[in-house]
């Protein structure tokens, strides 16, 4: 397997990235946002997994919350469900006052975005500008939706590699995803959850991609994603350099060689 000049000079950027500690500063990656007036932005941070977990959907609103917007639940559709505190006055020992406390949890009907109907359409979430390689998804059916998404993640992966969602338009988050979908493709299938080789393979290729493409610097990104599954990341991409050569072998496979390489 050989990758061209030009990738292979960019994995070498990376790693002498790594190895001298002249790293990238770390920014924040812009999330795809449901409308500001949602209600789903007043939620706590674990309604909003929870709500997701359930409808794979982070823009879930009560029946007549949708009706407001002009939009009806369909008939036969699953509610998903958020939990409410329900609060109790207590009066304090001294000086008659009272406080509320939380005496537990009244499950709220709530529906996805995608099970509701009417004339108000529902908002779409396409980047302007698609990422490069988005044709090398779609050449090995990997689906990629874009759309907000729970808090606790900026995208992910299934762990056969068919689907990939992006709540962000950042490219370097395509990337690490479609790392993970090829990955899937060469192995058979993912390993379930966080899993250290994986999240390697993935962070460390999508930083040679943005790099490749002249996207930016994502090498403090890298290190600080891979310094939370390994002491040292530097050992770590080491380790998984051979699955990471196989992934942009696979991802730069049409890539047109330039003249004279
Ligand atoms: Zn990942």
């Amino acid at each position: 397997m050989k990758l061209s000049p030009k990738a292979q000079a960019s994995i070498n950027k990376v790693i002498e990235k790594f190895q001298t500690g002249d790293l990238s500063a770390v920014t924040r990656i812009a999330r795809i946002q449901v409308a500001s007036d949602a209600p789903v932005n007043k939620w706590s941070l674990s309604n909003k997994v929870l709500a997701f977990l359930q409808s794979d959907e982070l823009d879930c609103r009560g029946y007549k919350q949708w009706q407001k917007e002009g939009r009806t639940v369909k008939k036969g559709s699953k509610a998903v469900y958020i939990l409410r505190p329900k609060l109790a006055k207590i009066e304090q020992e001294n000086e008659g006052e009272t406080k509320n406390i939380c005496v537990g949890f009244a499950p709220i009907p709530v529906f996805a975005a995608s099970c509701t109907e009417g004339d108000e359409v529902l908002p779409t979430y396409e980047p302007v500008e698609y990422p490069p390689l988005l044709d090398v998804a779609k050449k090995f059916g990997i689906a990629v939706e874009y759309a907000p998404i729970s808090p606790d993640k900026l995208g992910d992966c299934q762990t056969d590699g068919s689907k990939i969602r992006l709540g962000t338009h950042d490219a370097g988050v395509f990337f690490h995803e479609l790392a993970h979908a090829i990955h899937a493709r060469i192995d058979g299938e993912l390993k379930q959850g966080q899993n250290k080789t994986q999240e390697t393979v993935a962070e460390f290729t999508s930083a040679v991609l943005m790099d490749l493409y002249g996207m930016g610097d994502s090498s403090g990104k890298a290190w600080s994603y891979i310094s939370h599954y390994s002491d040292d990341p530097l050992i770590a991409i080491t380790k998984a350099m051979g699955t990471v050569e196989k992934v942009l072998a696979v991802l730069l496979a049409d890539e047109v060689p330039s003249v004279g390489s």
